[in-house]
């Protein structure tokens, strides 16, 4: 197993590379090959918008005010969808971007919640999600629905059975469908098992093959390495958007690799 990994911390990022390609998996975590994506027109300007509603969640969600969005009309009209659907509670603690590491059962996981709500009997996972289209039943079975809750029944905040938490995909242009994600003891042992059998093939593994799915090439950083062609000389009339992983690009635009 190559040093690197004994000091690795797997995320959503570093798991879902491992799925997507293990090659990319190589690069980015035990080669420490790393650079932002570059992007171009309506990828930058997803990515620059999801990054400023996060933001203007994380402010809201701190200290009940996230300041004015001067020029900005979408982002203001998200502010107020997230306004009216999330009105404040003083029976509720509130914590936004809010970083979670276990190693209990000797697993490094390691997860950055977007929102964590903790009620007297319930702990809710928020996670905001900004593309044009609403969240997908899909979700409920990814990597990152998977490890956010299994990770968040280890925490202190966690004191109850599994059916206490719950995840919700919430997506300001469709306020009124979020993606609900309910959890259960026995789904909680699927997860464990899920996730202790994915890490132990990573940590075991000698080889990094490439993704046999070139879609998963389209935006990913290291196509200038693997096929000689950046993002930017993709011409942007043929990118099918529907097609981007943009949780994947958010999640390393917003939150960069997780090195140790
Ligand atoms: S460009 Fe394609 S083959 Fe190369 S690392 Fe990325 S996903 Fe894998």
């Amino acid at each position: 197993m190559p040093s690197e990994l004994d000091k690795l911390w797997f995320s959503q990022a570093s798991l879902s590379a491992w799925q997507n390609c293990p090659l990319k998996f190589k690069y980015r975590y035990i080669d420490g090959l790393y650079w932002p994506l570059a992007t171009v027109g309506k990828v930058s300007e997803h990515i620059e918008l999801g990054r400023k509603f996060h933001l203007l969640a994380q402010r809201y969600f701190s200290c009940g005010e996230a300041g004015p969005t001067p020029g900005e009309p979408l982002l203001a009209s998200w502010l107020a969808q997230l306004q009216e659907n999330f009105p404040l509670s003083p029976d509720r603690e509130y914590l936004p971007e809010y970083e979670l590491r276990s190693a209990k059962s000797g697993l490094r996981l390691l997860a950055k919640y977007d929102l964590l709500v903790v009620a007297a009997d319930k702990v809710t996972i928020y996670d905001w999600k900004t593309d044009e289209r609403p969240p997908r039943a899909a979700f409920a079975a990814s990597a990152q629905t998977r490890l956010y809750l299994y990770l968040l029944t280890l925490s202190g905040y966690f004191q109850g059975e599994p059916d206490q938490v719950e995840m919700v995909y919430w997506n300001p242009r469709f306020p009124k469908e979020p993606l609900r994600v309910s959890y259960s003891a026995r789904q909680r042992h699927e997860d464990e098992d899920w996730l202790r059998k994915l890490i132990t093939e990573i940590l075991s593994t000698g080889a990094f093959p490439t993704t046999l799915n070139e879609k998963n090439c389209r935006f990913c950083e290291y196509r200038p390495v693997c096929h000689g062609q950046g993002l930017e000389e993709v011409q942007e009339d043929l990118l099918d958007l529907e097609e981007v992983d943009w949780e994947q690009i958010q999640e390393i635009a917003l939150q960069g690799v997780n090195l140790p």
